[in-house]
């Protein structure tokens, strides 16, 4: 598995509290760094899935993510390769660009950026595209050959632009017969300190909607979802039967995975390290073969710990083999509670959420925490 982060965007989204530059920049020194990084960090372990994330890697000029692609075929073993991600925003998916990225021969699958279809929340969110700019884009992608195209939208938009997810859910209904929707990643929007959103709820310009309308998107979501064949495979993620996200759904099954690029994270099974948020120190890094990182080494209750929560936002849950047999006897009395209160269900094998569990999976691993 290989990661690939791209820390630029056009300008900051109002709740973003990732690491990501904003503003028109000169992006080739850092993509010169990253290929440095890439044949640094280079194995002959077959790689399954690669993700190229951000920031906006579709910010990134065609030469650009093409000088990438040729530095990771030159020095990865790329035989059993099965899902190329791009994340990428609506208003960088021109015909032209998307008919460009399609040359390439690598991306089998595009993750994009919608948020809303709704405009008056897209500039709540301070998002640069518009409803539709967003349709066009999908539709765009259609017609250069993609096949799989995952959708991300939030739920839980603040009052009082806040139109409800309903509205832009109808609008993907247009987008269906496309054939190429097979995924939708849908996540509450949270509130990060320092955000401009954070400073706009402050200031009382928007309020937070009550866990009550927030229950009510999760269930309009589900609704849709199930009447149009999409399984809830983790509490944010949904798919049509056979597309979901390979690369995502081995991040939940503690697969190891290098992280290229400033900020990127890095799993080695025992450990895990990120690089320097930080562009210049990680292009300065770069030029003299020594990129600087921080590393922690996991404990085995941080590794149990880790499991858990990841396991239990997921519809398999949690998988008795996969948890140490140290922590097994552990397990079995702490997740009482969750078993008596209908969260969980025990088979054989597996601690299974049920769909109130899934709701509320965050707060019954806290309580299982070694
Ligand atoms: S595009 Fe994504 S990474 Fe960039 S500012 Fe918006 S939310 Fe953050």
């Amino acid at each position: 598995m290989l990661y690939v982060h791209i820390p630029y965007c056009h300008h900051k989204c109002s709740y973003c509290g990732f690491y990501s530059v904003a503003g028109h920049r000169d992006t080739q020194d850092y993509v010169d760094a990253l290929c440095c990084e890439l044949k640094i960090r280079r194995t002959d372990k077959p790689l399954k899935t690669i993700y190229f994330g951000g920031g906006t890697p579709s910010l990134l000029p065609v030469r650009q993510l093409e000088q990438i692609i040729l530095t990771i075929r030159d020095n990865y073993n790329l035989s059993q390769l099965e899902e190329v991600t791009l994340e990428a925003n609506p208003e960088n998916l021109t015909p032209q660009y998307l008919d460009e990225i399609a040359r390439f021969g690598l991306f089998n699958r595009l993750s994009v950026g919608v948020q809303s279809f709704v405009d008056v929340e897209l500039k709540m969110l301070n998002r640069v595209h518009s409803r539709q700019q967003a349709s066009d884009a999908i539709r765009s992608a259609a017609n250069a050959g993609f096949t799989n195209v995952s959708i991300d939208l939030i739920m839980g938009l603040p009052l009082p632009y806040r139109v409800g997810l309903q509205n832009s859910l109808t609008v993907l209904d247009e987008l269906l017969p496309l054939g190429v929707i097979r995924h939708l990643s849908c996540y509450e929007l949270t509130v990060e300190q320092g955000t401009i959103l954070d400073r706009q709820l402050q200031m009382g310009r928007l309020i937070m909607p009550n866990d009550e309308i927030v229950v009510s998107d999760y269930e309009v979501l589900r609704e849709w979802c199930k009447t149009r064949g999409f399984e809830q495979y983790e509490v944010s993620n949904y798919c049509q039967p056979g597309w979901r996200s390979r690369h995502n759904s081995r991040y939940w099954n503690r697969t190891p995975y290098i992280g290229a690029g400033a900020a990127a994270h890095s799993f080695e099974g025992l450990s895990r390290r990120w690089n320097v948020s930080d562009i210049e120190r990680y292009i300065a890094g770069a030029k003299v073969g020594d990129i600087p990182y921080e590393e922690e080494i996991l404990s085995a209750a941080d590794a149990y710990n880790e499991y858990v929560m990841t396991a239990l936002r997921t519809i398999e849950g949690i998988d008795k083999a996969m948890v140490p047999e140290e922590y097994r006897s552990v397990l079995s009395k702490s997740i009482q509670f969750a078993l008596k209160e209908g969260l969980v269900e025990e088979t054989h094998t597996h601690y299974r959420p049920t769909t109130e569990g899934l709701l509320k999976a965050d707060g019954i691993a806290a309580r299982l925490f070694v």
